[in-house]
């Protein structure tokens, strides 16, 4: 059986060296047509142990680098990512499904998200002031330590990318747990940093699902835990963590209101909202999945479902990641279906010819939810959008603060008085006005609120600096006839 896979199976990457790791492992998918690519070790808490010690190892040397030098590593890993980025790109396409040009999109995103970290000697400086006569105060940042790294399927590039150079460049070690899903990618950014000239045993690779993740969570040598994926699981992760004594910092999923006045640009709101709701299949963590329509929207949302109609499974809308999912993605729609929602647009069993076994589910529009139906209140993560209608704009803004979830929300009008009256009210870390996907680019932070993050700080920029690192306060006295006062 091995003997056809298209790669080989995976292994574990400690302290440099792929190591071996027994007899359990997991097949890994290509969704685009169903094969069996590769297979993935399951491994347990003896192996996070190793790259506990490998990452616990290699932290006095990398640590004690100038961060100039450590960041020498990621403008050299910055410019492989650039050199490397079709292979990149291909590798996500392979292993996620998402079309060439949204991969190209994630990898083009890592290489931003190192510009960021290579430009950290510029931002954390630290301070130094005379509190007192003859006393000076200064405030260094130093690295927490070993940190955990656990990463979501839906973009296998980009969110490794998320916290690898931060954390690194800020002096930590890491281990790395990828998603079970999609574990290539995160093999070659590891392969990459190797070329780019990062030492053994800074960045360990553990392959695995639930059990390397309790044991990250419970092993004594991690300082710290980050964490992107469900809510669920966010949750579990940062109970257990912390109740550990670790600091954590952990991502969860997203419901995202897109609140639509009738003012709107209807092309540009059309357009946006389509693109939002149907982009990596729907399955971003920022992905349109409410359209909240305030009064007469109806000219808008014909010209979404002309739009829709040109997405097409299998050429500019890939596949979803698993059979399970687009099973689950169905039965949402079938359940809303029966609920009284109306199908302006169906993209239940829709196969693509010669990808007989992909796992595609096309474009659906949903009109007439109610706030009340399960396919407005959980997250489907399918290209899936539910339309559900208000009066005004205080009853947009009611369903969306009613969302347990924080992650984005956006507001498509004309009217600057109305666009800051809903940014201002929405309960959602991240907010787009006239933009379906509010991203925000480097040096702003992402990060949601409510139930879409647990923690305190955002997972990139600015905002993950203080995650990364612990300050360390110096007080120095040398003049002694100075010292009349009352720090002695
Ligand atoms: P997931 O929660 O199923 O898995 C995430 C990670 O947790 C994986 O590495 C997985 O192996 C591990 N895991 C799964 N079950 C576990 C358990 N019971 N105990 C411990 N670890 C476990 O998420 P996913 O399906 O890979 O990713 C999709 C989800 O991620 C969506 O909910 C999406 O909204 C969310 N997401 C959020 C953000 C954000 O920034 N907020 C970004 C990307 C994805």
């Amino acid at each position: 059986m091995e003997a056809t896979l298209k790669y080989p199976p995976l292994r574990n990457l400690v302290g440099g060296a792929p190591t071996a790791n027994g007899d359990a492992y997991l097949d890994v998918f290509r969704p685009s047509d169903g094969a069996v690519i590769s297979r993935v070790p399951l491994s347990g808490a003896a192996a996070v142990d190793a790259a506990v010690q490998a990452a616990k190892a290699a932290l006095p040397g990398w640590s004690g680098l100038p961060i100039k030098e450590r960041v020498q590593v990621f403008f050299r890993y910055r410019q492989l990512l650039e050199a490397n980025i079709d292979e990149l790109a291909a590798l996500v396409t392979e292993e996620n499904g998402k079309i060439e040009s949204e991969a190209r999109a994630e990898v083009l995103k890592s290489i931003e998200l190192c510009e960021f970290a290579v430009s950290l000697p510029q931002i954390t400086g630290g301070e130094v002031l005379e509190v007192s006569r003859g006393v000076e105060c200064r405030i260094e940042r130093h690295p927490v330590g070993v940190v955990a790294s656990i990463t979501p399927f839906n973009f296998p590039n980009m969110v490794p990318n998320w916290t690898i150079p931060n954390a690194l460049v800020l002096g930590n070690t890491m281990v790395l747990k990828p998603s079970e899903l999609v574990p290539l990618s995160a093999v070659r950014i590891a392969d990459l940093l190797r070329e780019a000239g990062l030492p053994d045993g800074v960045l360990n690779v553990v392959h695995g699902d639930r059990e390397v993740v309790e044991a990250l969570c419970d092993h004594p040598g991690i300082a710290a835990v980050s964490f992107v994926g469900s809510t669920r699981v966010a949750q579990i992760v940062y109970r257990r963590a912390t109740s550990n004594l670790k600091r954590a910092l952990c991502l969860g999923g997203a419901k995202n209101h897109l609140i639509v006045l009738p003012d709107a640009d209807r092309e540009m709101a059309a357009g946006n909202i389509v693109a939002s709701m149907s982009g990596c299949a729907g399955q971003r963590c920022m992905a349109a999945s409410v359209m909240v329509a305030v009064g007469d929207t109806d000219p808008i949302i014909a010209r979404m479902v002309e739009v829709a109609k040109g997405v097409v499974p299998g050429d500019t809308l890939g596949p979803v990641i698993s059979r399970e999912a687009k099973e689950r993605i169905e039965r949402y729609i079938t359940e809303a279906e029966e609920a009284g929602a109306t199908v302006l647009l169906d993209g239940r069993n829709y196969v693509v010819e010669g990808h007989e076994g992909g796992f595609y589910v096309g474009p659906t529009i949903l009109d007439h939810v109610t706030p009340e139906m399960r396919i407005a209140k959980e997250e489907v993560f399918g290209p899936v959008l539910a339309i559900v209608r208000t009066r005004d704009v205080d009853g947009a803004l009611a369903v969306e603060n009613a969302s347990p979830y924080g992650n984005a929300a956006s507001v498509y009008t004309e009217s600057g008085g109305m666009a800051r009256y809903v940014a201002d009210r929405a309960s959602a870390g991240m907010v787009g006005i006239n933009v379906g996907v509010p991203v925000p680019r480097e040096p702003f932070s992402f990060g949601g609120w409510n139930e879409s993050k647990f923690g305190v700080g955002d997972i990139t920029g600015r905002g993950s600096i203080e995650f990364w690192t612990q300050a360390k306060k110096t007080t120095t006295k040398w003049n002694r006839e100075a010292g009349t006062n009352w720090m002695s």
